[in-house]
């Protein structure tokens, strides 16, 4: 199966769960299934309380029922390799139908996509899209977030680490006049909190929260993991934020396209808490997603439980959340959904397929890309050669200056000699896909 909009052959074969053993294969064939197996399970505990807020609750059940029946006949057409349905009906909050209908599953040129045999990229979406769509077409259970009760779990596991972060940015904040050199140092260690922060996915765990980081101090495991980052710009991306600095932008925006709530998102909002509290940056946009994505991926209701949750516990935590509200009143923070980060499109195509975000993501300074999905979609999820340059990578993707901050969990990657992917592969065999190595890849 070929995109559409790949009028011309891609350079290299996308990943997909075709490769037996590869670990889009796994993912297809294992963590996929567990994941839809994990909701069904929640969905048939908890139903009595899900119900309860509806206004019509032996309604409200029926719908339930009916959910849970498609998300198992979802769950053996994976495993049996059928065809993906087409969404009958269109949601008015995305209005992505028509281009999943007719341009992703239903391509003229080629045969319907099947779970097994197509681009990893388009299934995996296809499948929280899908989830939506059931809870969509439900008369009582409309909006409903599967995954919320996992993302809450993971934010009360990761509170002390959370907590950490947030009295580390408040300290950041008390002081006014840091010298170039301070404000080096503290902007290079909050990517690296975010960079690191990037580790914590429950897509990648299948919703497991057992398997965060435990460790008492979060700044420890950081100094440790720094020998991990394979490949590292950070000092390019200073050079540029000094240039943004000596120059008289009536604007400077920061867009960060957001990946794992929780401690990551946390993580986000202290670089964005201390980019605006010392003028490094005039307002951060906050791309989240419009619906519940990949287990663990940020919505708007996932901010503002968080910020809600913090402003009622303790005073380092309630601090740190008045001072993310203050800015969210002042318009300097701002929280933006696009519909285009729920679709299954690489960022190359952005510009053709999206103008109006392209040109919005073209007032930015700087754009920070979290997280392997965002990594696969600025790849357009290739099996590129590990040596190929960033630049190459992206395919002409170049709304701004451009970083990528992500923890290696997909066997996609660039930059890196085949000398190193050797010494890597010997040292530590699941290096690609366990998140234990980082990149901060930076492009202008
Ligand atoms: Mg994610």
């Amino acid at each position: 199966m070929t995109f559409s909009f790949n009028k011309s052959r891609p350079p290299y074969p996308y990943l997909s769960a075709e490769i037996e053993g590869s670990f889009a294969y796994r993912t297809v064939k294992d963590r996929m299934p567990v994941i839809l197996t994990k909701v069904i399970d929640f969905l048939c505990r908890s139903k009595n309380e899900i119900v309860q807020s509806s206004h019509s609750e032996a309604a409200a059940l029926e719908d339930l029922k009916l959910i849970i029946g498609k998300l198992s006949k979802l769950r053996s057409e994976m495993q049996t390799n059928k065809t993906l349905s087409k969404f009958e009906i269109d949601c008015p909050h995305l209005q992505d139908s028509e281009k999943w209908n007719t341009e992703l599953i239903e391509t003229k040129d080629s045969a319907a996509p099947c779970w097994f045999n197509s681009p990893w990229l388009l299934v995996e979406c296809y499948m929280y899209r899908a989830i939506y769509y059931m809870f969509n077409d439900s008369l009582y259970l409309k909006g409903f977030d599967p995954f919320s009760h996992m993302k809450e779990e993971a934010f009360f596991v990761q509170k002390n680490i959370i907590c950490q972060l947030a009295s580390y940015t408040n300290g950041l904040c008390l002081k006014s006049n840091y010298s170039s050199s301070e404000l080096h140092v503290h902007f290079m260690k909050l990517i690296e909190i975010c960079l690191w922060g990037n580790r914590n996915d429950l897509s990648l765990s299948a919703g497991n929260t057992n398997t965060e980081v435990k460790s008492n101090s979060f700044f420890d495991d950081i100094k440790q993991l720094n020998s991990h980052i394979l490949v590292n710009n950070i000092n390019e991306v200073w050079l540029h934020m000094e240039h943004i600095q000596n120059n008289p932008y009536d604007n400077k925006e920061l867009s960060i396209i957001m990946d794992n709530s929780g401690l990551e998102m946390v993580a986000d909002l202290c670089l964005a808490v201390y980019c605006i509290s010392h003028k490094l940056f005039d307002r951060v946009n906050f791309y989240v997603k419009k619906i519940p994505w990949f287990v663990s991926d940020t919505t708007c209701n996932d901010l503002k439980w968080a910020l809600q949750y913090m402003e009622n516990d303790c005073t380092e935590l309630q601090h740190f959340a008045e001072k993310c509200r203050a800015y969210l009143h002042s318009n300097q923070f701002q929280v933006l959904e696009e519909s285009y980060f729920t679709l299954p499109l690489p960022y190359h195509v952005m510009q053709e397929e999206d103008p109006k975000l392209y040109k919005k993501l073209c007032r930015s300074q700087l754009i920070i890309f979290k997280g392997d999905l965002n990594y696969r979609k600025l790849g357009g999820e290739l099996c590129w050669p590990s040596s190929t340059p960033f630049k190459t990578f992206l395919q002409g993707f170049s709304p701004a200056p451009l970083l990528a901050l992500r923890t290696i969990k997909a066997e996609i990657i660039c930059d890196l000699p085949s000398s190193k992917i050797k010494e890597l592969d010997l040292l530590d065999k699941d290096w690609m896909t366990n998140g234990n190595y980082g990149l901060i890849q930076f492009a202008k």
